[in-house]
């Protein structure tokens, strides 16, 4: 790799988005020296804490079930996996789940399920859509990651009231991408439901996995550039965690090395797509937490603003291992939410309570900020 002046590229970034070339961001997402580590994640804070302040954002994560049409080769939930106790929850519970977050003060919600194309769920989720909009008189901020649908679809849902959309595109390296999933994923398919949010007005969510097997920085770098062609507003990145029951896991132990590995891959993409793309949301993921116990307040100091606490009721958490080692503490608690917000609050930010917490690049593109 040709020789980069840390601090050049950092003053650049901090001042000018956009302006690190591919070699560039590859350097900075292969940094592993800790003080080198030190000065990206902080310059990273630096340019958070000027887009959207010390504030940390909370989205309420209601996993509403783990039915999926799909079978991607490294998700614990895939169709093909026999050894997961497959569960819905029923509509009175989410409804239950969504009062909490309300109560909570959380500001907004993500409706999370594997993929499920029918007419009967398409209806479904406009229900529960509406109703969470009623419950809230519309200050609640409604998400929704439920995989490829069709344009048609996506426009109802947004009829409905939901607000935004996550749908992580896993690797912009096609190749790569059609190694992680059977021939019938298309990426292409992927790119064009992302095209689709953007036409409905959807705040468009997306992302990648990092560590993925045969992944390189360059293909993270790529990801990257891949984020600002696709004017993507929000970002949810974190590290590939192997699941024993998927063919991509079956083999690969998390050993504390690997753990710290990925740890350090998620972190360092963390500050190089907000050293690049400056004004996004940027969500610090609950993988980063299953590698340590303080990935999340991590990703925050490395260039995060959100953070997407489990609001499933505790009994369901166990159906939904995407990855293994998923934190499945119980976020609902009084206490739980105390301690969330205490190790919040010891790095020095605070809480965007009752807040949609949308993202500024959203408000820039319509002329609201
Ligand atoms: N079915 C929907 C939403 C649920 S999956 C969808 O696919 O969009 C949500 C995300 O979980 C996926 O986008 C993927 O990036 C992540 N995921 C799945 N398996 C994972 C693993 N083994 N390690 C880390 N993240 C994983
Ligand atoms: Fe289904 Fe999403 Fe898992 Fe793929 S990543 S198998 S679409 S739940």
């Amino acid at each position: 790799m040709a020789k980069f002046d840390l601090g050049t590229i950092l003053e650049r970034a901090k001042k000018e988005r956009h302006s690190l070339s591919r070699n560039e961001l590859a350097y900075l997402i292969s940094l592993k020296d800790p003080s080198e580590l030190e000065l990206l994640h902080s310059t990273a804070y630096e340019v958070k804490v000027r887009h959207s302040g010390k504030v940390v954002s909370f989205r309420g994560i209601i996993e509403m079930g783990n039915y999926c049409s799909k079978d991607c080769f490294y998700c614990g939930i895939r169709k093909s996996n026999r050894n997961t106790d497959r569960f819905e929850l029923d509509e009175e519970t989410i409804i239950r789940a969504i009062q909490r977050n309300i109560d909570m003060r959380y500001g907004s919600i993500v409706l999370q399920s594997g993929e499920i194309i029918s007419e009967k769920n398409t209806e479904y989720i406009e229900r529960l859509v509406r109703k969470a909009g009623e419950m809230s008189d519309g200050k609640l901020g409604i998400t929704l990651s439920l995989g490829e649908q069709s344009l048609e679809t996506y426009a109802r849902w947004r009829a409905a009231g939901a607000h935004r959309y996550l749908l992580r595109v896993e690797t912009s390296n096609r190749e790569l991408y059609a190694r992680l999933h059977p021939a019938n994923h298309s990426f292409e398919r992927r790119v064009q439901c992302l095209r689709w949010l953007r036409e409905c007005d959807y705040q468009v969510g997306s992302g990648v996995m990092s560590g993925l097997p045969g992944q390189t920085d360059d293909d993270l770098a790529g990801d990257i550039l891949f984020m600002h062609e696709m004017d993507i507003d929000m970002i949810g990145m974190g590290p590939y965690i192997p699941h024993h029951d998927t063919p991509l896991g079956r083999d690969v132990p998390l050993t504390p090395e690997y753990a710290e590995e990925r740890l350090r891959l998620g972190l360092n993409m963390i500050s190089a797509t907000r050293l690049f793309l400056h004004d996004v949301n940027i969500a610090s993921t609950t993988a980063l937490q299953a590698l340590a116990d303080d990935g999340r307040e991590r990703g925050i100091l490395a260039g995060a603003n959100v953070i997407m606490p489990n609001t499933t009721d505790t009994e369901y958490r166990r159906g939904y291992q995407l990855y293994e080692n998923k934190p499945s503490l119980d976020e609902n608690t009084e206490e739980s939410r105390d301690n969330l917000v205490a190790r919040i609050k010891s790095i020095g930010e605070t809480i965007n309570w009752d807040q949609q917490g949308t993202s500024p690049h959203y408000l820039v593109r319509h002329g609201k900020l």
